[in-house]
């Protein structure tokens, strides 16, 4: 191996060659980015054979064709966009790392038609008047969750301290210690509270908060009772919360406004398939709450927005707070909550068209048949197996809910469980599993009809790479 060392070709004949040529304009690179990335390849290439490494397969008549096969890989890494399609075959629906919720055709149109022409985003057609674009979303939102009103925001956390900025700042809001929750480390209750300015008073005890403990912490400082749905644990045994129906009539004695923080915000009633126990939001403002927040895209299955829906009162003084500005949503991001809404319009149509409806309710026999049409055309070099497991919603909802799944469990004819996970994980698409039974698995309930053809090539490449690793 050492002597090939020697023999690697100067960079000034590899410019020379026609793949360099090739690389160079499928990769948009200059001939400058794509030398320094030559450079590199080839160091690498002669430190490892001066090593003596023997994983590196480099036959002496193919030399450049080695060279330029590690050149384009890293050419490829280097020169993608960062933000990029990856297939989750993690299972969980709601994936935060892998960006939540997908869109349904309908929303994906919808964005692209924003994006690229000129929109009444705020202006009236019938008046020829500037309009505004809170009042483009608010009948959809009116007529799916039953509120008199709403605003749509940039996500729940900005939901969440708009509503305790605009309507309690200086002022105390009261809370149960055992709603006061963390949601993926970078939401926290107290913390979000505090920003706003408003101040937090705990009632109760961690398991256990009576109506009374509400009650004797009504003052004149007061100027909110807020309810945090604790999406994502499950307290049992000895405990006790205040509904907020129970507490509505406290609310309206004192003349203050209830506020519940819902988390997820469900439109779809998925208790009705058995899954979970989630109320939706439309349940949740005929239990009285005068204020509501959730996210757009959790199990509401659109893009990233904050909605509160509520009161009417209320509501108006959000839309004329300075900071309507500051967390308003772009044209695009209506496009999409505007379409995907549309949907629940007809609840047959919601299920069928709204991705993360779709993965929730997919069952495992559905998941099975996908992984049966997947494997025909899977190369015979892979040993598989098939094993039941568990997908989780994900997105801190339903912590509880355990979907029935299937997972396709791959062994690579000669790389471990790990190496196949970090490969898979570092190709274009990037492909993000699990690992079970010491095995590389795939969930398939995330992983969609119009994906397989790429997850197969990329199954393909780490066949036909294997002797290169
Ligand atoms: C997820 C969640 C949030 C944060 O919502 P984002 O849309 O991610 O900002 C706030 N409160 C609760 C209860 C949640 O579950």
């Amino acid at each position: 191996m050492k002597h090939l060392a020697r023999q690697l070709p100067a960079i000034h004949e590899l410019q020379k060659h026609q793949r360099f040529e090739e690389i160079m304009g499928a990769y948009h690179l200059t001939s400058q980015q794509l030398t320094a990335m030559l450079k590199h390849v080839v160091a690498s290439v002669r430190e490892q054979l001066l090593a003596g490494d023997d994983e590196i397969s480099l036959a002496p008549g193919n030399i450049d064709g080695e060279l330029f096969h590690q050149l384009e890989a890293y050419a490829r890494k280097e020169a993608s966009v960062k933000l990029q399609h990856v297939i989750n075959g993690t299972g969980t629906v709601l994936h935060t790392n892998l960006g939540r919720a997908r869109l349904s055709g309908q929303a994906q149109k919808k964005v692209i038609e924003a994006a690229s022409s000129y929109t009444n985003l705020e202006y009236q057609l019938h008046s020829g008047k500037r309009g505004s674009r809170h009042d483009l979303i608010e009948a959809a939102l009116r007529e799916v969750t039953g509120a008199e009103a709403a605003i749509v925001v940039n996500n729940n956390a900005a939901a969440v301290y708009f509503v305790l900025s605009a309507l309690a700042r200086g002022k105390e809001v009261i809370v149960s210690r055992g709603e006061l929750v963390e949601i993926g480390g970078s939401f926290r209750v107290s913390s979000i509270m505090e920003e706003s300015g408003a101040v937090l008073k705990e009632v109760g005890t961690t398991n256990k908060t009576h109506l009374y403990d509400y009650e004797q912490a009504i003052t004149a400082e007061t100027a909110l009772l807020m309810k945090v749905h604790t999406s994502n644990f499950k307290m049992i045994g000895f405990t006790e919360a205040v509904p907020a129906k129970e507490l509505k009539p406290l609310a309206d004695a004192n003349n203050l406004p209830l506020f519940e923080d819902l988390g997820s915000g469900v439109l779809y009633d998925f208790k009705q398939k058995g899954i979970g126990s989630e109320p939706t939001v439309r349940e949740a403002i005929a239990q009285g709450a005068d204020l509501v927040s959730f996210s757009g895209d959790k199990l509401l299955g659109g893009p990233q927005a904050g909605i509160i829906a509520g009161k009417k009162k209320w509501i108006d003084r959000l839309k004329k707070h300075q900071l309507a500005r500051v967390l308003r949503v772009d044209k695009m991001t209506l496009a999409a909550l505007e379409a995907t809404l549309a949907h629940y319009r007809d609840e047959e149509e919601a299920l069928t068209e709204i991705p993360t409806i779709r993965a929730v309710l997919l069952t495992q026999e559905e998941v099975f048949e996908r992984i049966e049409r997947f494997q025909i055309a899977l190369d015979p070099a892979w040993k598989t197996d098939v094993t039941e497991s568990f997908s989780q919603v994900g997105g801190g909802t339903m912590p509880e809910v355990q979907l029935p799944t299937y997972v396709l469990l791959l062994t690579h004819p000669i790389w471990s469980a790990n190496e196949l996970q970090r490969e898979l994980r570092n190709g274009s698409p990037a492909v993000i599993s699990r690992i079970v039974n010491e095995q590389v698995a795939l969930d398939f309930r995330t992983i969609e009809e119009n994906e397989q053809s790429a997850l197969h090539q990329r199954l393909q490449e780490c066949i036909k790479e294997r002797s290169v690793k």
